[in-house]
């Protein structure tokens, strides 16, 4: 058994609900948070009694999140792992999507989570971990046109995390932005090349291999660092 403590921001379902599970399994006390009720996470609390918290935010609400911060005031968390994401116009270009889909993106994808970190940091210790879940289509590096809305968010998020890196380097954090690899998800479409149970576990012995450690690194399920 073990007395750390995981915050999942957006646990509803897919990667982020596997994450609570796999913390929950692994004997952490979780902190999952969701939009709406989910009854997948409700269940899982059922299964694991006392260990599994569930906190109501949408990360786009700042006064929410604050509210989450105060809720949890005295609290520490070993891990605070920000997983809301969404994918909109995943065909479109800038001539063809609506701006709507392109700053919905932006706002959820790479403003919200950094925003988020920026408010929860201070539950986190010393030797503790803030993860964004990113994407391999956030890589500038390797970018082959694919999802081109959706991956500039996620190039913003991990631009953005450049900064905060280095506006917050006194915290002695480590900041991993994770990229979780193609996954059979809601997101991801059932033509995707891994099941949420080939990802998730290498994603949590990820974090787990960078524990204790400080720095920013954008990195995958397999802990090899990616091009930016
Ligand atoms: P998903 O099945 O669509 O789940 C998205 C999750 O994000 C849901 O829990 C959703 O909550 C939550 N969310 C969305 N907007 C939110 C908001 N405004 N506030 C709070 N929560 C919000 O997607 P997924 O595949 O699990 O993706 C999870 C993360 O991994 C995302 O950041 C995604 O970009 C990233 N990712 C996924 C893949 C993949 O292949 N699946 C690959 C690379 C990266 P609701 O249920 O309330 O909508």
């Amino acid at each position: 058994m073990t007395d750390q403590t995981a915050l999942v921001v957006g646990a509803s379902r897919g990667l982020g609900f596997a994450l609570a599970e796999e913390w929950l399994g692994r004997g952490w006390h979780v902190i999952a948070t969701v939009r709406d009720r989910s009854d997948d996470l409700t269940a899982l609390a059922e299964r694991h009694p006392g260990k599994l918290e569930i906190e109501t935010i949408d990360i786009n609400e700042a006064e929410g999140v604050q509210a989450l911060r105060d809720r949890l005031a005295g609290r520490r968390l070993d891990i605070l792992f920000i997983n809301a994401g969404i994918a909109r116009a995943i065909e479109a270009s800038p001539a063809t999507a609506s701006e709507r889909d392109f700053l919905d993106m932006m706002l959820t994808n790479a403003f919200s989570p950094v925003r988020a970190a920026e408010m929860l940091r201070d539950l986190v210790p010393a030797g503790g971990t803030i993860a964004i879940m990113t994407s391999e289509l956030g890589s500038i590096a390797n970018a082959n046109g694919g999802w081109q809305l959706y991956s500039s968010s996620k190039a913003a998020l991990n631009m953005l995390m450049k900064g905060y890196a280095a506006k917050n380097a006194g915290d002695r954090h480590m900041l991993l932005l994770v990229a979780p690899g193609w996954v059979r998800t809601d997101m991801g479409g059932s033509g995707a090349t891994l099941s949420i149970e080939e990802s998730i576990p290498l994603v949590v012995d990820m974090i787990e291999a960078n524990r204790g450690k400080s720095g920013l690194r954008y990195v995958d399920r397999f802990d090899k660092d990616l091009p930016w």
